[in-house]
């Protein structure tokens, strides 16, 4: 690849903070970076797999696969690859050696956290079922290998609500996400009796209810996509509420629309909307994640000459994490 082939494909990147535009000096130091990691992708017989929220630089060169957590959790899942390297945080990385225990699965960054997943452990399940022994618990897929393995069914933002609404059991233990929970309960009214742990997104919870109500001053047409991440007050104002993956998805179907769009999720999916589709008119600042941001074509590079941060999971652990896991997918 060329700096100039990179500059025109990233050149409409355009949001508030500076550490998101490309200038051709920052694609000409980029390049060969990335032309590196694509001849030692295939000497290392490695899929790349990264989430949307990562930087442009990574979606746009060296990734086989780009998405939201349940759609690369298919393609770790059904990858013939030997290594899977995956730039987003580390529970997605977990995800992907549960799922294909097998694999040498690589996480290439080290600062890899989220505040959902390390807001619960799986001594803390082991407790709460004590005191909720009568509940179906039930996990967001942002939780570790650890959490995942002391709960019933996993779930993803995409599928949340049509996953619970089908439990047979009514009493329903949700975590760790105290916001996507009261969004369900919302949802699902008096259909379950849903209790809630105390975690939330950092990065989702700053978004509110009097941005919106501005915006729509000044934008009346304002179409407002936002994710279940999102507080109840902002998701009520919301037009359409979905996963990364579906907020993409309904901004492309509508990409001819006059009507100016406000996304609220990380602004990594702005950056990508900016990119596929750059006639779409959006509105709004930006919230960015620090822990995928910390992903880098260097930490990439690094992982796949000399890896130092391979994903090992417990057998006993692994196997009924993958239970979890293997039940959300016999639902949906
Ligand atoms: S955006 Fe929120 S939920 Fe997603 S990885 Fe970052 S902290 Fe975790």
């Amino acid at each position: 690849m060329e700096a100039e082939e990179l500059y025109e494909k990233l050149k409409h990147i355009d949001v508030a903070n500076p550490l998101c535009a490309y200038t051709i000096e920052r694609c000409e130091r980029l390049t060969p970076l990335i032309n590196e990691i694509n001849a030692l992708k295939e000497e290392k017989d490695a899929l790349i797999l990264a989430h949307s929220y990562v930087h442009p630089d990574i979606i746009y060169t060296v990734a086989d696969h780009v998405g939201d957590s349940y759609g690369l959790a298919l393609k770790a899942k059904e990858t013939t690859k030997e290594t899977i390297v995956f730039p987003a945080v580390r529970f997605m990385a977990e995800t992907a050696k549960i799922l294909n225990p097998k694999k040498t699965v690589i996480d290439p960054n080290p600062n890899g956290g989220c505040s959902l997943a390390d807001s619960i452990t799986g001594a803390d399940v082991r407790r709460l079922r004590k005191e909720y022994p009568d509940h179906t618990f039930v996990c967001y897929i942002n939780t570790t290998a650890e959490v995942k393995a002391e709960c019933d069914v996993c779930v993803t933002s995409s599928n949340v609500n049509l996953i619970i609404e089908q439990l047979p059991n009514d009493k329903i233990y949700f975590l760790p996400d105290k916001l996507m929970g009261q969004n369900v309960k919302n949802a699902l009214g008096d259909k379950k009796e849903i209790q809630l742990y105390d975690g939330s997104c950092y990065v989702h919870e700053e978004f509110t209810r009097l941005e919106v109500e501005t915006l729509r001053k000044v934008h009346p047409k304002l179409t407002v996509l936002a994710h279940p991440e999102c507080t109840e007050e902002v998701i009520k104002t919301a037009d359409i509420v979905g996963s990364t993956s579906q907020i993409v998805n309904y901004a492309k179907e509508h990409q001819k629309d006059e009507n100016p769009f406000l996304i609220l999720t990380e602004c990594g999916i702005a950056s990508r909307l900016q990119v596929e589709h750059p006639n779409l008119k959006l509105v709004g600042s930006c919230m960015m994640c620090r822990y995928m941001k910390s992903n880098s074509l260097e930490g990439i590079l690094e992982s796949l000459k000399s890896p130092r941060h391979v994903i090992e999971i417990d057998p006993s652990v692994q196997a009924r994490a993958l239970s979890c896991v293997d039940a959300m997918f016999t639902i949906v």
